[in-house]
């Protein structure tokens, strides 16, 4: 009995050793498990705040609160269909409802020159959202290779007439794009505002009725190449252009002048004060803003880079000349290398749209382009989208 109970309290006795080693194992798995699953659980939050924070510094762009037309924008030149096809699948995101796409301004010794027949032929298939300036590929060169050469005698007068009507035959929407002051890079151009070249298209839109856009850096006086850009391809010294801008402006009261890229500046002397000025004294001046936060320049509208609210001053040029202002956000589409093609640029347009006062958007985002284009370019039911 004695014994047997001995047997008895041994067996219980290894018993629980055996459960207690159990438990023991089981506790060991759940903590190597916790331990598994914590480390699992702070690889997810540490990866998602990483993304969070990614987010953070570059904001996916909203659509803007008003349906807007664009006024320039443009395609790679290596496949300029399937550009147009990238803008308008970035439109319902963009709310624009129309997009001008134009040739830049090409030199003549440019691989890759196009004007306005391409991209017409493009936009066909979409009529209305798409529409096309034209004279970038030609006009431009023309009038670029005038001013190299010193000749601007009256053949080459006649071809750019003879080119210009063409254009407004084809239903080009403007003129452009046309550079006055253009920077390097890509490449450096110039033209006085009021070459006879000028004038006489100043004379051909007015007839026809559409607007001409222009490129051209601000400089009231002449003035040296401003710091950071390399000399060559620019020269050192760059030439006064507001004075023969303004001659442009009073050659034709009838001619509507668009003066691109209100917003990016790059001389220092593109100032709401100067656009003030210029808008009071030119009832036919017209300003397309483009903000590029990459490359904000020296009088940005907005504030932290491009990225950021109104400046005041900005703000109150929107406020009291709301009839004088388009979108032209200088976006570049192109589906070879990506939709867009460098830097994103409509986001900060409509970065700027959505900050103003609803009355003043709705005219920069639609009503004003009404003004600058032919009256059949917008179809009555794009008009009436709110
Ligand atoms: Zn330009
Ligand atoms: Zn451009």
């Amino acid at each position: 009995m004695a014994a047997h109970a001995f047997r008895q309290r041994g067996c219980s006795m290894r018993c629980s050793v055996a459960l207690a080693a159990r438990k023991v194992k089981l506790v060991c798995t759940f903590l190597v498990a916790c331990l598994i699953i914590g480390i699992a659980c702070y690889a997810t939050f540490a990866g998602g705040r990483r993304e969070a924070s990614q987010l953070d510094t570059a904001p996916a762009p909203v659509p803007s609160i008003a349906a807007y037309i664009d006024n320039h924008a443009h395609a790679d030149e290596d496949d300029i269909p399937g550009s147009i096809e990238a803008a308008v699948q970035a439109m319902p995101r963009e709310n624009a409802i129309q997009i001008a796409f134009l040739p830049p301004p090409f030199l003549s010794d440019a691989a890759g020159k196009y004007d306005a027949e391409a991209i017409l032929s493009a936009a066909r298939k979409y009529p209305g959202r798409i529409v096309a300036l034209g004279g970038g590929g030609t006009l431009n060169v023309m009038l670029q290779d005038a001013v190299n050469s010193g000749n601007d005698g009256p053949e080459v007068k006649r071809a750019f007439v003879k080119r210009a009507n063409e254009l407004v035959r084809l239903g080009v929407v403007g003129f452009g794009e046309i550079s006055l002051e253009h920077l390097s890079p890509p490449n450096y151009q110039y033209a006085p505002p009021d070459h006879p070249l000028m004038l006489i298209l100043d004379d051909i839109a007015a007839r026809a009725g559409i607007p001409i856009v222009v490129h051209m850096e601000a400089v009231p006086s002449a003035m040296p190449l401003p710091q950071g850009l390399k000399s060559p391809p620019n020269p050192p010294q760059l030439h006064a252009n507001i004075a023969a801008f303004e001659k442009l402006l009073d050659h034709n009261s009838n001619a509507k002048i668009i003066w691109a890229h209100a917003g990016t500046d790059y001389t220092g002397y593109r100032t709401p004060e100067l656009c003030r000025e210029l808008l009071e004294r030119h009832p036919n001046l017209y300003m397309e803003i483009k903000i590029e936060p990459p490359a904000p320049g020296l009088n940005s509208p907005l504030a932290e880079g491009g990225a950021g609210p109104i400046k005041p001053n900005w703000l109150k040029l929107f406020e009291d000349f709301p009839d004088r202002f388009i979108v032209g956000t200088d976006q570049r589409y192109g589906p070879k290398r990506t939709p867009l093609i460098g830097p994103q640029r409509w986001g900060a347009v409509v970065g700027l749209l959505n900050q103003l006062p609803a009355e003043v958007r709705s005219r920069i985002a639609l009503d004003n382009v009404r003004r600058l284009r032919p009256a059949n370019s917008i179809s009555p039911k794009l008009w009436s989208t709110p």
